[in-house]
């Protein structure tokens, strides 16, 4: 009889959006008339700018010709979009890349599940706590992550994210082989100054580590100051992959679009104790497993990057981080301890009066009729905070506060 991989059946369920679904459908019942705002879920709501339409719409009846029809198309992504991408997000940024360092994809979650292909299961991990779920349990599968031991996985190293330490990640006082950033942060919306960021670098380079450097959000980035790339600081070339998607920049959640960057100098060690290019690996993976980003979306990203592209979705990104503004503002008049929301469209803050995150969850939507996200859901270090997202519509995100300011 066939066996399966048994590393699936320890995957822990996640119940967080399933409980967070059965309770709301469960007030919903009980309470048909209540108005509920919800400032749970991570997922856009404004849609795709309309140079993007534009362009999908062109590509869409080059489908319908002859000449201009497409089939299978090169599975690391065509030259118009690599080039638009380095042209646009690292140039302007003193980054040299080259099209070879860019592997264009349907969005960051394949990408970041699916790097650990290239790498050996030998190979140590350190996460933050909290963080976006898809690092560790993709490492559960290919059986990385070890096993689980009251409630933590024992290959893998956590790095607590919290009010101390301004949910920074501290670096780690022994060396591992792996290592997964997300900046801006997923749950907490915080981000990495450069000089910390460098320290990371330094580190990964003097133990030959490899950063995962996940920055699906850069694009919220407001301050200057904060870097949007992980190759802004010398020499991350030798140690990170970095991975973007234009899913949360350019509202591509459902349309599916991002990219990977895996620079050609970096290298790992093979089992005999040579050096190899991973740039080469994931070439050959993604020419296995993956059969390349359809040329309608690609054509689409490709819009984000035209002048009026940048100023659309330059606006759209505006529309949430007012949202984020009203809501760090609102939860602050009220006396809350928040982060983030700055730099991110997500605001994390403490609940009150030593809340734990679903005590606050059960209150916030029995009470006030909002939903938000128990932070505790994104690990143990997130115990006692929650998520909102500044996804919604302007009036949902200050009707909230105004109900949240007049319940506290
Ligand atoms: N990385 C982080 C940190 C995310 O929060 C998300 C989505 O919520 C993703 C990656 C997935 O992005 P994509 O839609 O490109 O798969």
């Amino acid at each position: 009889m066939a066996q399966l991989n048994d590393n699936f059946l320890k995957l822990q369920k996640n119940y967080l959006f399933i409980d967070i679904a059965n309770k709301v459908s469960a007030f919903k019942a009980a309470h048909p008339e209540a108005n509920l705002i919800r400032l749970g879920i991570g997922d856009v709501t404004l849609p795709l700018a309309p140079a993007v339409i534009e362009a999908l719409h062109k590509a869409v009846d080059e489908m319908a010709h002859k000449d201009t029809f497409r089939g299978y198309g090169p599975e690391h992504g065509y030259d118009f979009l690599q080039d638009a991408i380095l042209e646009n997000d690292f140039k302007p940024r003193g980054i040299q890349l080259e099209r070879d360092d860019i592997f264009i994809s349907d969005g960051a979650k394949s990408d970041t599940g699916n790097i650990g292909d290239i790498l050996s299961l030998r190979n140590s991990i350190a996460v933050t706590d909290p963080i976006y779920p898809v690092y560790i349990d993709s490492n559960v599968m290919s059986g990385r992550a070890g096993d689980l031991v009251n409630g933590a996985w024992n290959n893998i190293t956590y790095m607590p994210c919290n009010a101390e330490n301004n949910f920074v990640a501290p670096i780690p006082d022994h060396a591992v082989d792996i290592i997964y950033l997300c900046y801006p942060n997923n749950p907490t919306g915080t981000v990495i100054t450069r000089e910390r960021l460098k320290q990371w670098v330094d580190y990964a380079l003097q133990n030959h580590s490899i950063i995962m450097y996940d920055a699906a959000y850069e694009a919220y980035i407001q301050d200057p100051s904060i870097p949007h790339s992980i190759y802004e600081i010398e020499g991350a070339k030798r140690c990170a992959i970095e991975f973007h998607s234009f899913s949360k920049t350019a509202g591509f959640t459902g349309t599916r679009c991002g990219y990977t960057v895996v620079p050609q100098e970096l290298t790992a060690r093979t089992a005999d104790g040579k050096e190899a290019s991973l740039n080469q690996l994931w070439n050959r993976r993604q020419s296995t497993k993956y059969n390349g980003t359809s040329y309608i979306q690609q054509r689409g990203a490709e819009a984000i990057y035209t002048p009026e592209g940048k100023q659309q979705v330059r606006e759209t990104i505006q529309y949430y981080m007012e949202n984020a503004r009203i809501m760090r503002e609102g939860l602050t008049k009220a006396g809350l301890q928040v982060f983030g929301g700055e730099n991110a469209p997500y605001i994390w803050f403490r609940a009150p009066q030593g809340m734990t995150s679903w005590q606050f969850f059960d209150r916030l939507l029995e009470e006030v009729h909002v939903v938000c996200t128990p932070g505790v859901g994104f690990g143990p270090s997130g115990e006692g905070y929650i998520r909102l997202t500044a996804f919604g519509s302007r009036e949902n995100s200050l009707e909230a506060m105004q109900r949240i300011l007049t319940w506290l």
